[in-house]
């Protein structure tokens, strides 16, 4: 099936990044960090994506987002030529306050996509204190580093945060992810903590994101504290590859991450339970679609992203994936989506929902 033209923009200005000719165009973007880096909102006919405006690739890109009108649409071009539009999230409102200490609340959590309330609850990590087991593409270290975030997040000002959010900006759901803060629980238990403060503040579907932890009562008890979907991410899928690439994090197999799948899911329920895979980083199409395709049958959501290199980062130089790669996979994957009735609508929260970092959700329909 041909891609339509949003699926065709979409895959790629992730793959390309864009130019700016308005820096300051819509939101801050936000660099280092977990999750998505050196990236601007952009909504393309109306889907919101993350797009990389900092990255060497962006800066090389054949894409450049005029600045936009009085309107906030911005006119994108290909070399030269006009080939659509996008506009720009505004800046969220939630940003200009602080707490009663004056820590300011972008520093506590952000708005990614364009409803999406997202925070790092703890900014170290057990795998990024050395660099023989750092994740290769990880950044987590970097924002803290610069001052642009704190290291512990506590529940109180998870809390704050999300009520203004939710009723200054109206975000709909909220993303809480962790460095790992040990071998045991894996961050289950920060998330638990927080999760029951932000629920007592405020009615937001959350999503926890961490690692398998040690043992599987932990699904019920993040669920009780409030935790309504799950994401417990692979990255990369190949063995040999993990282990390159994420030596500490390797340290839990594939095979733990199944088994916790499949004690997960009767608890979250099908389709509230995902994973991220970051297509680009030497997985195969083939290997990529055939453990979708195991996920699929256990009831999680596999979200594939293309990755994006974060600068000061040892892949900063590596390659995003082209846009026919992320098509050989995406569209095969939007069917077995389809066919199994597991849609990024149908998620309560988190980054499936979200959708901005991939293109996925426009090859479900
Ligand atoms: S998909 Fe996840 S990481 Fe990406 S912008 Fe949305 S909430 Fe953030």
């Amino acid at each position: 099936m041909k891609p339509t033209t949003q699926q065709t923009l979409i895959t790629e200005l992730q793959s390309f990044g864009v130019r700016l000719a308005d820096p300051g165009a819509g939101a801050a973007s936000r660099r280092g960090g977990a999750g998505p880096s050196d990236h601007k909102a952009m909504t393309v006919e109306g889907q919101t994506v993350m797009v990389p405006v900092h990255t060497a690739p962006a800066f090389a890109s054949p894409y450049v987002a005029e600045k936009p009108d009085a309107t906030g649409v911005s006119v994108i071009r290909r070399d030269g030529v006009a080939v659509g539009e996008v506009s720009f999230p505004l800046k969220p409102r939630f940003y200009e306050l602080q707490t009663l200490d004056g820590i300011p609340y972008s520093q506590i959590a952000t708005l990614h996509g364009r409803d999406v309330l997202a925070t790092t609850i703890l900014q170290t990590c057990i795998r990024y204190q050395s660099r023989s087991k750092t994740c290769k593409f990880c950044a987590i270290g970097q924002s803290l580093a610069a001052g642009r975030t704190i290291a512990h997040k506590t529940p109180e000002q998870l809390a704050e945060v999300a009520r203004a959010a939710v009723l200054l900006d109206g975000v709909k759901h909220m993303v809480m992810t962790t460095g790992t803060p040990n071998a045991t629980d894996r961050g289950a238990a920060v998330l638990c903590e927080s999760a029951f403060a932000v629920k007592a503040a405020v009615d937001l579907p959350i999503q926890g994101q961490c690692e398998p932890p040690d043992d599987d009562a932990w699904f019920t008890r993040m669920k009780a504290a409030g935790i309504d979907t799950l994401g417990m991410h692979l990255e990369v899928v190949t063995p040999a590859l993990r282990a390159e690439i994420m030596p500490g994090k390797a340290s839990v197999p594939v095979s733990r991450y199944l088994d916790a799948f499949r004690a997960a899911v009767p608890v979250f329920g099908r389709g509230q339970v995902s994973t991220y895979i970051l297509a680009g980083l030497g997985d195969t199409r083939e290997a990529i679609l055939s453990i979708a395709e195991t996920l699929i049958e256990l009831g999680v959501y596999p979200f594939v992203v293309p990755f994006v290199p974060i600068s000061g980062t040892p892949l900063e130089d590596h390659p995003t994936p082209s846009p026919a790669f992320m098509r050989e996979i995406l569209q095969p994957l939007g069917g077995m989506l389809k066919a199994a009735g597991l849609l990024s609508s149908e998620i309560k929260a988190g980054c499936g929902k979200c959708g901005a970092c991939s293109a996925l959700s426009s090859f479900e329909g």
